[in-house]
């Protein structure tokens, strides 16, 4: 089911006021170019990897803050006349314990409308893993496509909607919050200050759009996670896409490990977007050349149109709790301490239930030794049936490493058996 008059009533609307330049801004409106550039500035190794605590972070978030003033986002806290730093202002610094201390990055797109929700926040993290001195060769953590190819998407979102806004000069739009944050790789800590120090209340807040890994399209499979957090998203996202052609691989909670979830937790609708897990994930190998930039191009106009639509979205949005049982169940293991043992592979998230859908086999590792492959669905593990990720989590955190244990998979549509020896989780 499918509402494409959605996605071209925003653009009529915005046609109007937008005389000659609608073709620009709606089909090949995102430069393309200038996305590549951002992305391979931010994971080029003048960054370091952009690891807590390193000054090449703290480089990196000053040069969004710079582009935020310059693409003419306000501050999102007023800096007196001639006091310090120019960019202060753009700064949302926080220490939490234990962790060095770190800034989110917050411009602001100032609407006009008056009620609530008056708000809609867009958000991409700029950290990463940083540098790794044991290792020989490569050290650098570039993550190319966690998160570059997110900060590069909400830097393009935000020229692109700030740009509309000065020629329009329309009325009723939402303030749109444009949030660059810090130390995501280290507990969503950023997102979590955010939320317990937000700018407006989440009453406020319409809904939060998140880019996390937005990199890598393949076969046009876009995975977006929490479209059951708002009733209309589903319709909404239905409606969007038939001007973009992307496969949607909807997953209703909202619940994950990105920055989505601290702004889930506090009842806000919540979309993440994701390009798919790839065996270059936390790895020195996530790299600037392995990037789709004309996938990372469509991904962006689509957020883009989305956001644009959320910001004059006439009704507001139904929250729904969908995943919070995951949540309780996250905040158990949590509390259980670090899992210590995995398989060897990283799980394809386009799946929700039913199973654990394998993504990428590491070569040598315990999966690949007992045979398993991507595309195989376990659904049983060491005697316990698995429905979703959080269950297979839960599973393998009884193991240590060497244990052996029996996985059961669907292939083909029939069930097999395999024995695999866990490994220690590094
Ligand atoms: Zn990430």
């Amino acid at each position: 089911m499918s509402r494409p008059w959605l996605g071209l009533a925003v653009i009529a609307i915005l046609g109007c006021v937008q005389a000659g330049g609608a073709q620009d801004l709606y089909h090949g409106g995102v430069r393309r170019e200038s996305l590549e550039r951002d992305l391979r500035y931010l994971a080029s190794d003048e960054f370091g990897g952009r690891g807590l605590g390193d000054p090449e972070l703290q480089q990196a978030l000053t040069f969004v803050a710079e582009r935020f003033r310059d693409l003419g986002l306000e501050p999102a806290y007023p800096v007196k006349m001639g006091a310090g730093d120019p960019l202060a202002g753009y700064f949302q610094p926080f220490h939490a314990h234990g962790f060095p201390p770190s800034a989110n990055v917050i411009g602001v797109l100032r609407g006009d409308r008056s009620q609530a929700p008056s708000t809609v926040v867009v958000g991409a993290h700029v950290d990463h893993l940083g540098r790794d001195p044991q290792l020989t060769g490569d050290q650098i953590y570039n993550g190319a496509d966690d998160n570059a190819s997110g900060v590069a998407a909400l830097l393009e979102i935000a020229r692109i909607l700030s740009a509309e806004r000065r020629q329009s000069g329309g009325s009723s739009e939402r303030t749109v919050l444009f949030i660059a944050f810090s130390a995501e790789e280290s507990g969503l800590l950023g997102s979590k200050h955010y939320v317990a120090n937000p700018l407006t209340p989440a009453e406020d807040v319409l809904a939060m759009i998140n880019l996390d890994s937005v990199g890598r399209l393949r076969d046009d499979q876009l995975i977006i996670f929490g479209t059951g957090t708002a009733r209309e998203f589903s319709a909404i996202l239905g409606g969007l896409n038939p001007s973009y052609g992307f496969d949607l691989a909807e997953q209703k909670g909202g619940v994950g490990a990105a920055d989505h979830t601290s702004f889930f937790v506090t009842d806000i609708p919540v979309l993440h977007l994701f390009t798919g897990p790839h065996e270059d994930y936390s790895k020195v190998s996530d790299e600037a050349d392995k990037i789709n930039y004309a996938g990372l191009a469509t991904v962006t106009e689509f957020t883009a149109e989305l956001a644009r639509y959320l910001s004059y979205r006439d009704r507001p949005l139904t929250f729904q709790p969908v995943g919070e049982k995951q949540l309780a169940k996250m905040e158990t293991m949590r509390k259980s301490g670090e899992r210590k043992v995995s398989l060897g592979f990283m799980p394809d998230f386009s799946m929700e239930s039913g199973g654990v859908k394998v993504g990428p086999v590491f070569p040598g590792a315990a999966a690949a030794e007992a045979g398993i492959q991507t595309g195989d669905v376990i659904v049983a593990l060491g005697g316990e049936r698995l429905d979703s990720l959080v269950d297979y989590t839960a599973a393998l955190r009884q193991h240590a490493p060497g244990d052996r244990i029996t996985v059961v998979l669907l292939r083909d549509g029939h069930e097999i058996e395999r024995e695999v020896v866990v490994q220690e989780r590094r």
